[in-house]
């Protein structure tokens, strides 16, 4: 009898003639979650099983695979042959110490001597004669014990099913520019997306010296806890401070939100395209703040050309994304206290309903506008984040 962890995959089943696609991805990034710990993954048709590890190691596999999107649940599980005696000492080793109790049989191989029924039965009342602190209830058990028996070399017997993170394997879906401030919204965009199935590149903005060293630090921090679950991400640095300072200069004060947003963008997608992003991913909320308005989201979107933005969050209240990013263990890195560069130059009255005339007419008042875009986007500075 071995410990195994059975995985279950969550939407790939849907995928019809694509399933295949998936499935490798899917099994490549488990295989790359478990590098460096010692054991094996075994992949069947529809059954994905974790293997020969040491039980000191069962934790910290259990841990790492609930960080894999495109897995649904998973079970610590007894590895038996179908022999009815081996299935009952491994049924004796996780059932409960009292209470109720059920068996539920799933039997794959019609060729068994036995059925379902008969497993059922017979596993339940040995159970019954070896423990008489049980007692059997089919329709509200205090517990299970699951027998799902493969074929004749193979059964698995297990109490319960853990839920793991969901989704679909990250890479499914191709590859997006995920805008990441270091703020409580952007992480959780970043991780709603990966789930998704979209592999992340991030780009973050950076005015030095208005903005810290221990700002850029901390972007670099939340990439290193979300590439638990992304996987490898870069995290690409892009010089900021001239531009505003620029718009800060030329333009009218209570656009300079508004005129930085829009640069962001302008910079986005030449660098999404750059680095064969097939989309941009930002943090706004509709309503948040000024620059989250329609009309600011308008003028904002109205930069980008060819690629589609995607705003996971634009429906959520703030405390729920603010629960969310709990969820996902960002919030605590989010709250430190360092400035954002959308905070440098800040102006009294931000407007709320921007046109775009008005932006235009601003950006061109603004001194070799074109060109301090070009060099932002020449002197990004790449740091690679290893997925953990
Ligand atoms: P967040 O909590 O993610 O910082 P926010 O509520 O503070 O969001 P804004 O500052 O208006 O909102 O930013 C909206 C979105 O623009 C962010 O979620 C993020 O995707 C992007 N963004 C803002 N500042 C930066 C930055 N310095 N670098 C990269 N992206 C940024
Ligand atoms: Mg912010």
């Amino acid at each position: 009898m071995d410990n195994v962890i059975i995985l279950r995959y969550s939407e790939i089943h849907l995928k019809g003639k694509n399933r295949a696609f998936f499935e490798n991805i899917l099994k490549n990034n488990i295989l790359a979650k478990l590098s460096g710990i010692d054991c094996r993954a075994e992949f069947s048709y529809g059954r994905y099983v974790v293997c020969d590890y040491a039980a000191s190691d069962e934790a910290v596999i259990v841990k790492r695979l609930k960080q894999v999107f495109g897995l649904f649940s998973l079970s610590k599980a007894k590895r038996t042959s179908s022999e009815p005696d081996d299935i009952f000492e491994a049924a004796k080793e996780i059932c409960p110490a009292g209470g109720t109790f059920r068996v539920t049989v799933n039997r794959a191989d019609k060729t068994l001597p036995y059925t379902s029924v008969w497993l059922a039965s017979e596993i339940g009342g040995r159970l019954l004669s070896f423990n008489a602190a049980l007692s059997v209830d089919l329709h509200d058990p205090q517990s299970s014990v699951f027998i799902d028996v493969r074929d004749r070399a193979t059964a698995y017997v297990y109490s319960a099913s853990e839920p793991c993170a969901g989704g679909m394997p990250v890479g499914s879906a191709g590859r997006g520019l995920t805008l990441l401030s270091g703020g409580i919204d952007s992480p959780v965009s970043t991780y709603m997306m990966a789930k998704r199935g979209l592999k992340l590149t991030a780009l973050h903005f950076w005015s030095y010296p208005y903005t810290s060293m221990e700002a850029r630090d901390k972007v670099i921090e939340l990439a290193g806890i979300l590439s638990a679950y992304t996987g490898e991400m870069k995290v690409l640095v892009v010089p900021f401070t001239k531009i505003q300072e620029a718009i800060h200069k030329y333009a009218e004060s209570n656009y300079m939100i508004t005129l930085v947003r829009r640069a962001m963008m302008r910079i986005a997608e030449r660098v999404a395209e750059k680095y064969r992003c097939q989309c941009i991913i930002n943090g706004e909320d509709l309503g948040q703040v000024a620059s989250q308005t329609m009309e600011s989201i308008t003028v904002t979107n109205a930069v980008v050309r060819n690629l589609p933005v995607f705003r996971p969050l634009i429906g959520y209240d703030k405390i729920d994304i603010v629960d969310y990013a709990q969820k996902i263990g960002t919030y605590g890195v989010s709250i430190k206290p360092f400035e954002d560069c959308c905070t440098v130059f800040l102006p009294d009255s931000p407007v709320t309903k921007p046109t775009l005339r008005r932006c235009e007419i601003n950006e061109s008042k603004i001194e070799n506008y074109d060109s301090l875009i070009d060099e932002a986007v020449d002197n990004l500075e790449v740091f690679v984040v290893p997925g953990k």
